[in-house]
C-alpha cells in the first residue's frame, strides 16, 4: 500500500537527524511518489544506476582532442594546433571532448536535454568540468582569465523545457567554483534578432531536417549576433566556446565568427560530447535540430 509506505517514510524522515539524511530521504521520499528509472537501462529507482554511473565515469573521465571527427570547424587562429590528417594545410580549431557520444553518455544528455532530467545536471557538470580543466591547461597555456562562451540557445527551446540546459551546467560550476581558475562565463553570442537574419534563418530551419552536413553547417552561418551588454568585454580576451555535442561543428564555427567580430581570440570549443567521425554517424539521432 503506497500510503502506509508514504506514511512510514514520513516516521522515518521525523527520527532521523535534520538536515544530515535530509537530502537522501527526500529522494526516496520523491521516487515513491514519482518511481523513476535509470535512463540508460531502465533498472528502477535512480536516474541513473550504480552500473551505469560507473560507465559513465569511465566515458568521461579521459578528456581528448576531437576536431578531427568534425568537418565543419573553422580554421584554428592558435599556433601549435595539428594539422589535418589528410595532409592539407587547414587547421581546425581545436575541440576537448569528454567523451564519445554513445550510449551512456549520449543517453543521459538526451535525458538532460530533452526530457527535463536536470537530477543527472551533476553527472554532466563532472564531465564538462574534466574537459574545461584539460581545454585551460593545454589550448590556453598563455592567456589569463580565459572566457569561457556558451554556444546559445534558442529562446524556443527554452520556453519548451524551462531552463537553458548549457547555462545550469556553467552556472552551478560557477557557483561551486569548479571551473578553471581565473575562467568567466560570458554569455556572449545570442541567436540573430534582426527581422531580416531571423527571417533567412527560419527559411534555412525548416528545411535543416532533410539536409546533410554541408547544408546544415551554411544554414546556421550568420544566424548569431553579439549579445549588446557584452560588446567590448572580450577585445583580446581568450575564449574558450563550449557547447554539449560536436556533430559538424557548424554552430562552434558560427560563434567563432562572432567572437572573432568582436576581436577576442578563440583559443579552442569543449563539448561533453563529441559523436564519431562521418562514416558511420548516426546523423538523426545524435543532432538535435530544435537546438
Ligand atoms: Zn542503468
Amino acid at each position: 500500500m503506497l500510503w502506509k509506505r508514504l506514511a512510514a517514510r514520513f516516521d522515518e524522515l521525523r527520527l532521523r537527524p535534520w538536515p544530515v539524511k535530509t537530502g537522501e530521504a527526500f529522494g526516496e521520499f520523491w521516487s515513491l511518489l514519482f518511481p523513476t528509472e535509470c535512463v540508460v537501462c531502465e533498472q528502477p529507482d535512480s536516474s541513473l544506476c550504480t552500473d551505469c554511473t560507473e560507465t559513465f565515469r569511465r566515458m568521461t573521465v579521459r578528456p581528448f582532442r576531437a576536431e578531427e571527427s568534425a568537418d565543419g570547424l573553422p580554421a584554428s587562429e592558435v599556433s601549435g594546433s595539428r594539422p589535418r590528417a589528410d595532409g592539407s594545410d587547414f587547421v581546425p580549431l581545436p575541440v576537448i571532448a569528454s567523451g564519445r557520444y554513445a550510449k551512456s553518455l549520449a543517453a543521459v544528455l538526451l535525458a538532460y536535454k530533452n526530457h527535463g532530467h536536470t537530477d543527472l545536471v551533476r553527472w554532466l557538470q563532472a564531465a564538462l568540468a574534466g574537459a574545461l580543466h584539460e581545454a585551460n591547461a593545454s589550448l590556453c597555456v598563455h592567456a589569463a582569465d580565459v572566457v569561457l562562451v556558451p554556444v546559445p540557445g534558442k529562446g524556443a527551446s527554452f520556453r519548451r523545457r524551462g531552463y537553458d540546459p548549457l547555462a545550469l551546467l556553467l552556472g552551478g560550476l560557477a557557483r561551486r567554483r569548479e571551473l578553471p581558475a581565473g575562467a568567466v562565463v560570458v554569455p556572449a553570442v545570442r541567436h540573430a534578432r534582426t527581422p531580416a537574419a531571423s527571417a533567412i534563418f527560419d527559411i534555412a530551419k525548416s528545411g535543416q531536417k532533410g539536409l546533410g552536413r554541408r547544408g546544415r553547417r551554411s544554414n546556421v552561418a550568420w544566424s548569431m549576433e553579439p549579445a549588446p551588454a557584452y560588446q567590448r568585454v572580450l577585445r583580446g580576451r581568450a575564449c574558450l566556446i563550449v557547447d554539449d555535442v560536436l556533430t559538424t561543428g557548424s554552430t562552434i564555427a558560427e560563434t567563432a565568427r562572432v567572437l572573432r567580430g568582436l576581436d577576442a581570440t578563440v583559443a579552442g570549443a569543449v563539448v561533453i560530447a563529441a559523436t564519431p567521425a562521418p562514416r558511420g554517424r548516426r546523423e538523426r539521432e545524435t543532432e538535435d535540430p530544435t537546438g
